[in-house]
């Protein structure tokens, strides 16, 4: 998806070497394979900087495992980076995405916290397994763990990428659809992080905590009020408005939402795979001009490319 030509989009705030904050090609949430994307944190930073990212964030689930490689990835290639992660939070019976950026990697309550999120997650694998065993679906735990590049990191995307492969299923929707969604044999309720801990490990490292992608959730309006009104009083600040899970009637709506509660906003692809991924890293529409960039915020964070490496 490409935006409108980019100056037309935004007004400017100035920043940095002069440059316009809202046209900086940011791309601030992308896995690799140290969770459910396909490549290597050094691949997805080399094709965002092909695609002309210029500030990016590694985020992968529960995990900042891949963060040293990407960091001197981005740097060798001249990108700015801010570290990051997307937590696994429960809140009011659904599970809500909560990205985590510029914060200190080496906070020992922060990687306390995700290595805990992360703990429950081989064994709801084995209890996936055993949900679809139920209608059929043989060696599932084994299968999903030959695509699992980091074995704390097993998520629903390596059994959809099993499922495919396996022939079940003609892509990985349609295995979600039909298998790993609630109703479905192969889900399994889980207990993931709490709000309010998320929000912590994050602003309390230093970052600033973003909901991530939140018109996927499937909240009443009174329950997602209720998720921006608790993000807000543990210390979040930032909303995603430009997402590669957002329609364009959904960016225009969490634009203004973004504007109501006085939240910064992010703007990242959810590049998960090449194969797999609507939106291409760094192609997303810029922000508007009227919403303050996250990034604006984490100006201090922002871990600079050296100048003699700068493309
Ligand atoms: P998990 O953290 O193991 O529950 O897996 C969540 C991940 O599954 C998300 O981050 C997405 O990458 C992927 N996912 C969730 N829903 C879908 C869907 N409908 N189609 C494809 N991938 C999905
Ligand atoms: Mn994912
Ligand atoms: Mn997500
Ligand atoms: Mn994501």
């Amino acid at each position: 998806m490409k935006g409108l030509p980019r100056a037309a989009t935004a007004r400017c705030g100035w920043i940095a070497e002069n440059r316009c904050v809202h046209l900086i090609n940011a791309d601030l949430h992308s896995h690799s394979n140290v969770s459910d994307g396909t490549l290597l944190p050094e691949d997805i930073a080399a094709r965002a900087h092909a695609q002309g990212v210029a500030l990016w964030a590694l985020t992968d689930h529960d995990e900042i495992g891949g963060i040293q490689r990407a960091r001197q990835a981005a740097h060798s290639l001249g990108m700015d980076y801010l570290t990051g992660t997307e937590i696994s939070v429960s809140f009011a019976g659904e599970t809500v995405h909560i990205v985590g950026l510029g914060f200190d990697d080496n906070d020992t309550q922060l990687r306390a916290g995700l290595a805990a999120t992360r703990a429950g997650r081989l064994q709801r694998a084995e209890r996936m397994a055993d949900g679809l065993a139920k209608v059929g679906i043989a060696g599932a735990f084994e299968g999903a763990l030959r695509y699992v590049g980091n074995p704390d990191l097993i998520s629903r995307t390596h059994f959809a990428r099993f499922l495919v492969d396996a022939g079940v299923c003609p892509d990985t929707h349609s295995v979600f659809r039909r298998y790993l969604t609630p109703g479905h044999p192969g889900y399994v309720q889980h207990e993931w992080a709490r709000l309010g801990d998320a929000v912590r490990w994050v602003t309390q490292a230093g970052g600033v905590a973003v909901i991530a992608h939140p018109a996927r959730y499937r909240f009443s309006p009174t329950a997602e009020y209720a998720l921006f009104t608790e993000f807000i009083a543990h210390g979040g600040r930032a909303v995603e408005v430009m997402t590669g899970s957002h329609s364009h009637g959904e960016q225009v709506k969490y634009a203004e939402t973004a504007r109501e509660f006085g939240l910064l906003a992010s703007r990242g692809s959810d590049f998960h795979s090449p194969e797999e991924s609507r939106v291409e890293l760094g192609s997303l529409p810029d922000l508007p001009g009227t919403l303050q960039p996250v990034w604006e915020a984490l100006q201090h964070r922002i871990e600079r490319a050296p100048a003699a490496a700068a493309a």
